[in-house]
């Protein structure tokens, strides 16, 4: 079976097929600015050259119908009709404490999400778009949503509630939800296999750290704690978020600088992390080479983010008693040999010891750990499409 897997956001969306359960990837691609001049699809089929269309497209429906006619394209397509994509699958990203695993959408289910937008107002509802212009253009098609929080709905309330008052949680559910769950969960079925290992036996500390970045405590193959919390903005430092800061700078700078709540937001979200710090860039390659240069600000946002990781996987190993491995992904994690070297520098102690000359790898599955490190240290690339399309299967084949 064909599955589409599909990943909206408010102006672009990304898209893969898959043959499942071979789990054979088919096609690739991009769209981007969705409802904005300029409006474009890049398309890969798997060993050919990309594919790029400029046309306007006014809405989330106007670019499934391209994804689609590309799709059903004679040169560059993988479907002869439509029939042949069997379902498609939607990342999710809040998926509350309504969706511990995956679930077939229905009225209901789309219901209960959107229920959840307040929680997520910048993903959930083009989460929706995405789902809504697919079912008008594939009425027949069975789809699933796969939800980010729903790897982390088995944290305990030691990890998920804050110390606030109470009845914030139970108004309003303000609690610790965790994202990036698709990828931590992926990452921990791998390392798992890696180990020789059953999934319920392995203990992990894995760091999902690109633009985004966020770690999770795995204890027997379920999550323990995260660092990401009601929203994506908690934990580590990220290429434009914080992370973690002390809750009362909020209101001192807000005073300070005659900023707005949203004011406040936006420079946690947007101008904070990576580039907050450097005044460069968000991009780590951009910091590395500003460092090369003896940028000193470049330098003290890399060692601030190195710092923040190395603190989590600490606290985390206590946590969950000690860890199996702990796992590097994302495009920083897969990509920065730097980064990780300094990451582990000085977790010896805790039996970590990674192998500097294994760790000069890029984007493969390998173990970074010397042979007698207590605990091992894994490069595990992440794939959420994967994992995407895999849940989907199974639930449109059940
Ligand atoms: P997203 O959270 O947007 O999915 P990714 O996981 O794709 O992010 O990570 C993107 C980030 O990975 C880039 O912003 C960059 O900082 C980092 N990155 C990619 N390649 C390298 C590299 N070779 N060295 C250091 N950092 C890299």
């Amino acid at each position: 079976m064909k599955v589409l897997v599909v990943n909206c956001g408010s102006s672009s969306l990304k898209y893969q097929v898959l043959d499942m359960p071979s789990e054979e990837l088919l096609c690739k691609g991009l769209v981007e600015r969705i409802g904005i001049d300029g409006s474009v699809i890049k398309h890969e089929k798997i060993g050919q050259d990309k594919f790029v269309l400029e046309v306007p497209m006014k809405d989330h429906t106007d670019a499934i119908g391209h994804v689609i006619d590309a799709l059903l394209d004679k040169d560059h397509g993988v479907a002869a009709s439509m029939d042949e994509i069997g379902a498609v699958g939607h990342r999710v990203v809040q998926g509350g404490e309504k969706f511990a695993s995956s679930a077939l959408v229905t009225d209901e289910m789309l219901k209960t999400v959107e229920g959840l937008n307040e929680l997520a107002p910048l993903h959930n509802p083009a989460n929706l778009l995405g789902i809504a212009a697919c079912k008008k253009l594939m009425p027949n098609t069975s789809m699933v949503g796969v939800f980010d929080t729903s790897f982390h709905q088995t944290m305990p309330a030691e990890s998920y509630i804050y110390a606030l008052p109470y009845e914030y949680y139970e108004k309003y559910g303000v609690r610790r939800y965790g994202f990036h769950g698709t990828s931590h969960r992926y990452v921990t079925a791998k390392a798992a296999e890696m180990l020789g290992k059953k999934v319920d036996e392995v203990n992990l500390v894995t760091c999902h750290i690109g633009n985004g970045a966020s770690c999770a405590a795995v204890k027997n193959g379920k999550c323990f704690d995260t660092s990401m919390g009601l929203t994506p903005l908690e934990g580590l430092v990220m290429g434009t978020r914080c992370g973690d800061i002390d809750p009362a700078i909020i209101p001192f700078v807000a005073g300070k600088e005659n900023m707005s709540f949203a004011d406040v937001d936006t420079m946690m979200n947007k101008k904070s992390g990576i580039l907050g710090i450097s005044g460069i860039s968000s991009d780590m390659r951009d910091v590395e080479d500003a460092m090369a240069k003896g940028d000193k600000k470049a330098q003290i946002a890399w060692d601030v983010f190195a710092h923040r990781v190395k603190h989590y996987i600490g606290a985390y190993m206590a946590e969950i008693g000690g860890a199996d491995a702990i796992v590097f992904t994302a495009g920083v994690g897969e990509n920065s040999a730097p980064m990780r070297e300094d990451i582990c520098k000085g977790l010896e102690a805790l039996g970590i010891v990674l192998d500097k000359e294994a760790n000069k790898v890029r984007g493969e599955e390998k173990v970074l750990s010397t042979a007698d490190s207590k605990v091992k240290i894994l490069l595990i690339p992440t794939n959420e499409e994967l994992m995407i399309a895999k849940d989907t299967y199974e639930i449109v084949t059940k």
